[in-house]
């Protein structure tokens, strides 16, 4: 089918990373480059590492690697994983599958524990996988918030199974964090990995590891096989006081943080939740109103990525493409297997309520212009309608 051009010229963007930046955080890496070593930056650095425990909860150093969100469950792995030992992943999706990838890669005996992608893991097969492993785990890998699916899965229950048969939990939390709540010392999970091009409103390039204790512990148990990764140099640097560190920090991506964690904290974290909440709760009332299905479990968790299945008599891998080309709007649509068949709206970081309608609104024009007969602003309606009984619509702080 021949695009049109973008008939609207404007460009938005609901991806699930990299995602837009408020200005305030666009502007300050436009301002001269630091060297690491200089007080400016140290300050910086200090007061980001300083916060960033704020974020995942917990009295964790979050260890920060110039890397994307795969550097730090890279690093989980090659801390955690013996190679010739049994490591278990419990996965539901292109992510986690990325786990038992990673595991195999580093010579682990990987034991996979798969689920339909849109379904959610279930913590009693992860019981029973434990249970038939028949030798000590050290480490059980999963997902919290399934971007290619927009499944949220059930973190405390599963961090429940695995300190029950005595390992440690790592959680991919690229998506999640700072939209989904994930307490991690209250919940007690031993290893929460991170990105900075999601909710934490930055660009790509920024990699993060709240270890716990025990997880170091382990760690320094299985030393070697690893450089720059190895959470023990890493943390041995940024607990320096001023912290320092053995590689040159991103100080640009630095300075981008620093000024984005001033406009989540400014907003509030539980605010934050809230937001994330609401958009998704208008996102799923907007797909629905649009007559189609929704993937994946009815979840009032599930707020990072809202999942609609495509009509089988359109050529779903049409809509994104559409909505991108004619109209300016980005989404993503189906990975691997569910190429063409879903579209995903992803709403973590910087989206207030507008942003949810300029989706729906080009989804539906989409839809149309296939052939799917929807009623002209139904989608972007029904979200209107969600917003309105909101009352007060959170919105992020832009800065
Ligand atoms: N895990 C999840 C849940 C993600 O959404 C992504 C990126 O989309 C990743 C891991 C990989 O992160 P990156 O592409 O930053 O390496």
């Amino acid at each position: 089918m021949a695009q049109a051009p973008n008939i609207f010229g404007k460009q938005y963007m609901l991806t699930a990373g990299p995602t837009p930046l408020p200005p305030r955080v666009s502007q300050v890496m436009a301002e001269p480059i630091l060297y690491h070593r200089a007080p400016t930056f140290v300050e910086i650095y200090a007061r980001v590492l300083d916060r960033l425990p704020l974020v995942f909860q917990t009295r964790n150093e979050v260890l920060c690697f110039a890397a994307t969100g795969t550097g730090a469950m890279e690093s989980a792995v090659a801390n955690l994983v013996v190679a010739g030992d049994p490591a278990v992943v419990a996965s539901c999706g292109k992510f986690g599958q990325r786990w038992a990838e990673l595991c195999d890669a580093y010579g682990a005996e990987t034991v996979h524990l798969e689920f339909e992608w849109g379904e959610k893991v279930d913590p009693a097969r992860l019981d029973e996988a434990l249970a038939g492993v028949g030798r000590p785990v050290r480490a059980v890998f999963t997902t919290q918030s399934e971007t290619s699916t927009g499944v949220v899965n059930d973190i405390r229950a599963l961090n429940e199974v695995t300190k029950a048969h005595g390992s440690v939990l790592g959680v991919d939390a690229v998506s999640g964090l700072g939209a989904v709540n994930l307490p991690q010392d209250e919940w007690g999970v031993d290893v929460v990995v991170a990105g900075s091009q999601k909710s934490l409103m930055c660009p790509p390039g920024l990699a993060f590891a709240s270890v716990s204790d025990r997880a170091m512990a382990l760690a320094a148990e299985n030393p070697g096989r690893r450089y720059y990764l190895d959470w023990g140099r890493t943390a041995q640097g940024q607990k320096q006081d001023p912290p320092d560190s053995a590689f040159t920090p991103a100080v640009t991506l630095f300075r981008a943080l620093d000024v984005a964690l001033d406009l989540l904290f400014e907003e509030g974290l539980e605010a934050a939740f809230a937001r994330h909440a609401l958009l998704a709760r208008a996102a799923r009332a907007g797909i629905e109103a649009l007559g189609l299905e929704r993937f994946g479990p009815d979840d009032e968790n599930a707020n990072v990525v809202t999942v609609a299945r495509l009509p089988d008599e359109i050529d779903g891998a049409q809509v994104p493409k559409l909505m991108r080309d004619r109209y300016g709007v980005t989404i993503a649509g189906g990975q691997g297997h569910l190429k063409g068949k879903i579209a995903r709206i992803a709403h973590c970081g910087y989206y207030g309520a507008f942003d949810i309608v300029i989706a729906l609104s080009a989804l539906e024009m989409a839809l149309r212009d296939l052939g799917h007969d929807a009623e002209p602003g139904s989608g972007a309606g029904a979200a209107q309608r969600v917003f309105a009984e909101a009352g007060e619509i959170p919105a992020p702080v832009s800065g």
